[in-house]
């Protein structure tokens, strides 16, 4: 089978530094703990675990030791828990992911009621929602719809959403009665450039294939935006959870993958599936 990999897949600049902050610590101390799993990436996260760190959702729980935040960030009353129990912090946020909290953080300050379009389960909204009172999320029509009205609002974004989310979004919220709209794009450049090409790509194949953790907020998206353009668009998290029936009749496969996913994952899966016969001819 002919198989394509989209430009930019895999760990992005965030997700690497994250797991090179995790390593670094876990060769110098004991008692390491995350804040949740470190990235959504369950082969990562087991490999880390293999190297002794352990994960909390918990900081109350937390006996003893250093607590790494991981890249989505963690919110002001846990860092303030976290030097309360006399835990050590090594910050592994994203830079881009710092830069949310610190508009959202500004904004507040300016006087703005600030809305972030996202997904209020993700950890990365809930690190921002920590870091200034009062924001809203905005998931779907219904909390648009729920906006206070006639108020000064500061619209920022979760940095993976697409950017055809966040100008739907923005269109739906100029419609209501706000007082002034103030809008900062908090969008990530990586998680855009990856889903421009995952979304060129799946248009000239007959399979596409999207690796990364099935609770990975870009992963999800990419799969999202090339089921769009291409019915045959499978989520995965590696080659052994691939259905080999999905091959049968396809000749091409174009294989891309979220920000959290390794590069060993994606080698494998596109080793194996370059060996595989689909008993059609391929095109050149
Ligand atoms: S996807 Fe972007 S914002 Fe998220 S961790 Fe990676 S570089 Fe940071």
């Amino acid at each position: 089978m002919k198989v394509i990999v989209a430009d930019g897949c895999g760990f992005c600049p965030g997700v690497r530094n994250a797991i090179k902050i995790a390593s670094e610590t876990l060769a110098k101390k004991k008692n390491v703990y995350s804040l949740g799993e470190i990235i959504h990436n369950k082969d990562v996260v087991k490999q880390l675990a293999d190297s002794g760190l352990k994960i909390s959702e918990n900081i109350k729980k937390i006996p003893s030791g250093t607590v790494i935040i991981r890249s989505h960030g963690a919110g002001e009353q846990q860092l303030k828990q976290i030097r309360k129990q006399g835990l050590k912090i090594v910050d592994a946020t994203c830079i881009l992911v710092k830069r949310v909290q610190k508009i959202a953080k500004m904004l507040h300050k300016q006087g703005y009621k600030v809305v972030i379009i996202g997904d209020n389960g993700h950890p990365e909204v809930q690190a921002v929602l920590g870091s200034a009172p009062d924001i809203d999320v905005i998931g779907n029509d219904k909390d648009i719809a729920n906006l206070p009205r006639n108020k000064k609002l500061g619209i920022i974004c979760q940095t993976t959403q697409s950017p055809e989310h966040f100008a739907t979004m923005l269109e739906k919220i100029a419609k209501t009665p706000f007082s002034e709209l103030k809008v900062i794009n908090t969008l990530c450049k990586e998680a855009i450039k990856r889903q421009t090409c995952a979304v060129e790509l799946c248009q000239k194949v007959d399979v596409m294939f999207i690796l990364g953790g099935l609770h990975s907020a870009n992963t999800k998206k990419l799969a999202e935006l090339c089921k769009k353009y291409n019915k045959k668009t499978f989520h995965l998290q590696n080659f052994k959870e691939l259905d080999t029936s999905t091959l049968l009749g396809n000749s091409t496969a174009g294989v891309t993958a979220g920000a959290s996913t390794p590069q060993w994952v994606i080698d494998e899966f596109v080793e194996n599936l370059a060996r595989f016969d689909t008993g059609k001819k391929r095109n050149s």
